[in-house]
């Protein structure tokens, strides 16, 4: 039996790290569309900070290749999938598998047209680790001002980095709001004062359109007609699903592969996880790609008891997003903000401490922790328990 598996992000290397420890000894193949050893998407932050010198990024003291016994394709990327005779096509070989997993990730969705043909247009994205490597060579170049676009926690995590690193910030986010879909407005604010405190200068209701060059500055149009010029602009508007090579596979896709509650695609010995699947929110039901590093670890484990006959279920995700380069701790987790109506909601308030909870027939169904993430364990597993809001959680969220 052969287990090929597409990508080599969280999702991926836990199937095979899982596969292995189940005892499964035969043939797993790791298909990498990238030149790096596998690395961990989060850690590109800290990587950045340091200019490239930190390696923790990449996944430490698991050695994969070696202590797993895989063989990892490099600069391989799957271009199209024949499920009829269980073919992988790469540029200069086909696989075939018994099994297959499908852990593309997503890559970056992005409204903004780039106006002009330029080799050095100084537009990056922070998807992938080549695109932060050929950022950080720019910045070792001397820059002093980089404008991002979005103001998700990906695009606030950039920005907080790159002013700590002495670079002039200007963020756009096309919505009123900070962590539109993350937080509500209350919460939001205080993140909004934290980052002007920080000296970012935030451009908020504000929709970029487009990157152009102007003699010899770049500039970024706004679609008021108003721009602002800058050495870098960073690119954190979202996400899509990399499932552009499964066009003409059989396999079901919406916006992101849609898998069984095995995560098993329609195709029987085809399994999907991680950022490319949609799966139904746990507490709304709701089916999108929920896309965090908790659940991608969670789908890899659940894709390689299952390839080995398990029949592990997955009930549903939640979201669940961090932020810690604030100063204070913030953690939201549950359902987006509008996405399910709530009918009650607690908030505990005091010296730069924020707690926001809803409620929803004494459930717990979003939460936002700011300044104090004491009891957000606890509450995330009320939440995914569905376990009444009560007074020993109340005790330990005062
Ligand atoms: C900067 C940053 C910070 C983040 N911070 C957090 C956080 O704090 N908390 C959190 O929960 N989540 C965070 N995330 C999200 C988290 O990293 C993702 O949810 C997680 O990496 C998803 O894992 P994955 O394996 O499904 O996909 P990915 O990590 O995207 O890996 C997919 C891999 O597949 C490869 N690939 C794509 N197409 C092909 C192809 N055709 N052939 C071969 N290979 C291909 C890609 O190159 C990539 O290496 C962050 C993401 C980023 C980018």
């Amino acid at each position: 039996m052969k287990v090929v598996i597409i990508g080599t992000g969280p999702t991926a290397i836990t199937v095979a790290k899982e596969l292995r420890r189940l005892g499964y000894r035969e043939k797993i193949v790791m298909l990498s569309k990238e030149s790096f050893p596998p690395y961990s998407p989060p850690l590109m932050l800290d990587y950045l900070k340091s200019k490239g010198e930190s390696k923790l990024v990449f996944w430490k003291g698991i050695k994969p290749f070696n202590s797993l016994d895989i063989d990892c394709l490099f600069n391989s990327p799957a271009l199209l999938v024949d499920t009829k005779s269980q073919l992988v096509f790469t540029p200069n070989k086909e696989l075939h598998y018994d099994y297959l997993v499908i852990a593309t990730g997503a890559e970056l969705w992005s409204p903004v047209r780039c106006d002009i043909k330029d080799n050095d247009l100084p537009y990056y994205d922070f998807k992938s680790l080549a695109s932060v490597n050929n950022l950080i060579k720019h910045i070792k170049s001397g820059i002093k001002s980089a404008v991002i676009i979005g103001g998700g926690f990906i695009g606030l995590e950039v920005a907080i980095s790159l002013n700590e690193m002495g670079i002039n910030v200007l963020l756009v986010e096309k919505e009123p709001q900070l962590l539109p879909q993350m937080l509500s407005r209350v919460t939001s604010k205080f993140v909004k004062d934290s980052l002007i405190s920080q000296g970012i200068k935030l451009y908020l209701s504000s929709k970029a359109k487009s990157i152009t060059k102007d003699g010899p500055d770049y500039k970024l149009i706004l679609e008021d007609g108003g721009s602002i010029k800058a050495d870098v602009f960073i690119a954190a508007t979202g996400i899509s699903p990399n499932v552009s090579f499964l066009k003409d596979s059989n396999i079901k896709i919406n916006s992101g592969i849609l898998v069984d509650e095995f995560l098993k695609t329609n195709i029987p010995n085809i399994y999907a996880g991680g950022d490319v699947v949609e799966t139904p929110d746990l507490i709304s039901k709701k089916v999108y790609p929920h896309a965090t590093f908790r659940e991608a670890i969670k789908h890899g484990n659940i894709i390689a008891s299952n390839i080995l006959g398990y029949n592990l279920v997955n009930y549903g995700d939640v979201k669940i997003n961090s932020l810690y380069h604030f100063g204070l701790p913030l953690v939201s987790g549950g359902v987006q903000v509008n996405e399910l109506e709530p009918d009650d909601e607690i908030v505990f308030s005091k010296d730069g401490i924020y707690k926001h909870i809803l409620l929803k027939d004494k459930k717990v169904i979003r939460f936002e922790f700011w300044g104090d993430i004491k009891g957000c364990g606890l509450i995330a597993n009320y939440m995914e328990q569905k376990r009444d809001f009560d007074n020993i959680l109340y005790s330990r969220l005062k």
